[in-house]
């Protein structure tokens, strides 16, 4: 039986998905008697929640592990817990390479972590071969320790992918598309509201795909969003991760019938060459693509988009980044992430011709940064002189003299934000701000 009142420390890595995956530990520890602690010197258990799905991210979970070993030397009583996409990846190799630590949870186990726990008190942890697939769908009951700002939360919809893009590892680590109960997830949207959510976001691999498994009419994301706006009065909701070929007209104007869902589309391009979405396995074309923007522009005139881009993709040539470049010129998106390809191990990407060295990667990955913050300056002017809804996150970051917020177009985490520098409001507060400067991502202003 677990010892009363121990401490955790968790490392969670990655992406807001394997964020609620590291919440729903922190809530099944909780509910056995952990406290959560700010430092791996004051805690019992370390706890590393990993990514796992490029190498960069590989290489930074590493590290992660490896400094959280060295506190272990030095502590043998703690324990080391290793959980995530790396693990599902490299597992039974992490096993040998790192003995110190305790035990290693793949993608699906990791919500029974206590009995994992409890049975290393009785036998030695279990040599991980190759993983299960995993099938594990959390659901409103699940426990779960929110760990965003208390006005704010994510609402993972689905687990899993069907799509099968050349250059990714996330269906082979986290198994093919499994939706939530919509029901469930009405639930689950009763419980943030109860405890003050003003912003809630809808995440998943692919937003779009909700309900594709249950092979039900009845089951998608435009009808559980009808369902969410009737049953709840959460101010707003956001949409992530939506993919280009399924994002319909029907949803369009869901969004703009209803500005309680938030004018900002997260839709991942990666490309606009016909030749290089091909090889990326991505079904759609450049006049596609533009058709999608002039749509989404036509039924919501006013909506921030949010994409990525990759460069260096095998076979890419010049001709492909000045395609890219003279799309993002021509339509000039709100925030545009670059990427360089990372060539995995394992993804059928790997076995094309023609890949392109690092070098080259980069200098295309810059050439279009540079481009898009020249247009992200000039998109984010023409708020000067305007008045915006801005959900207030707190003090800033940067300095106390400001607080924190942001606009509907300007996501958590991963958009930039609006420094408030007069006027009072406390964190959770949905203000009108008036700017007076923009910058490449960020805006200022006061409230009125
Ligand atoms: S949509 Fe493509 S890139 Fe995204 S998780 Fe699925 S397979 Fe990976």
């Amino acid at each position: 039986m677990i010892k009363k009142s121990k401490n955790v420390f968790l490392v969670s890595l990655g992406c807001p998905k394997n964020l609620v995956d590291s919440e729903v530990m922190l809530g099944s520890l909780e509910k056995s008697g952990y406290n959560i602690c700010e430092t791996a010197e004051s805690a019992d258990l370390l706890l590393v929640n990993t990514c796992g799905f490029i190498q960069s991210a590989v290489e930074e979970a590493v590290e992660e592990i490896l400094d959280l070993a060295e506190i272990k030397k030095q502590f043998p009583d703690k324990q080391l817990v290793v959980t995530g996409c790396l693990v599902q990846r490299y597992g039974a190799d992490l096993q040998k390479e790192i003995p110190e630590v305790d035990l290693f949870i793949g993608t699906d186990g990791f919500q029974n972590l206590i009995s994992h726990l409890e049975s290393l008190e009785t036998s030695p942890p279990p040599v991980l071969s190759p993983l299960v697939t995993p099938s594990f769908v959390m659901n409103s009951s699940t426990p779960r320790s929110i760990s965003t700002p208390s006005h704010r939360a994510y609402m993972k919809i689905t687990e899993g992918c069907s799509n099968r893009c050349s250059y990714c590892m996330i269906p082979a680590l986290r198994g093919n598309l499994r939706s939530r109960n919509p029901e469930d997830l009405l639930k689950e949207v009763q419980i943030h509201e109860q405890s003050g959510v003003r912003e809630l976001t809808l995440i998943a691999q692919d937003l779009t795909s909700y309900g594709l498994d249950f092979g039900r009419k009845d089951v998608n994301l435009v009808a559980l969003l009808k369902n969410i706006l009737a049953s709840s009065s959460i101010p707003w909701i956001r949409l992530l991760y939506l993919y280009p070929v399924r994002l319909q007209d029907e949803l369009l104007d869901l969004m703009a019938e209803n500005s309680r869902i938030l004018p900002y589309l997260d839709l991942p391009l990666q490309h606009v060459s016909d030749r290089i979405l091909k090889l990326m396995n991505r079904p759609y074309s450049l006049v596609e693509t533009q058709k999608l923007i002039e749509r989404i522009r036509l039924k919501l005139p006013e909506s921030a988009i949010r994409t990525t881009f990759m460069t260096g993709f095998p076979g890419e040539r010049e001709e492909d980044v000045d395609t890219l470049a003279a799309f993002m010129q021509e339509f000039e998106l709100d925030h545009v992430g670059i990427f360089t390809y990372s060539n995995e191990e394992g993804c059928k990407a790997e076995m094309l011709p023609d890949h392109c060295s690092e070098e080259i990667k980069e200098k295309r990955k810059d050439r279009l940064m540079e481009l898009q913050a020249s247009i992200s300056k000039k998109k984010n002017s023409r708020f000067v002189g305007k008045t915006e809804q801005v959900l207030v996150e707190g003090i800033s970051q940067e300095t106390e003299l400001l607080l924190e917020g942001r606009t509907r177009f300007q996501a958590p985490d991963i958009d930039g934000c609006v420094y408030i520098n007069s006027g009072e409001c406390a964190p959770g507060d949905l203000v009108n701000v008036t700017f007076s400067e923009a910058h490449i991502y960020d805006l200022v202003g006061e409230i009125v």
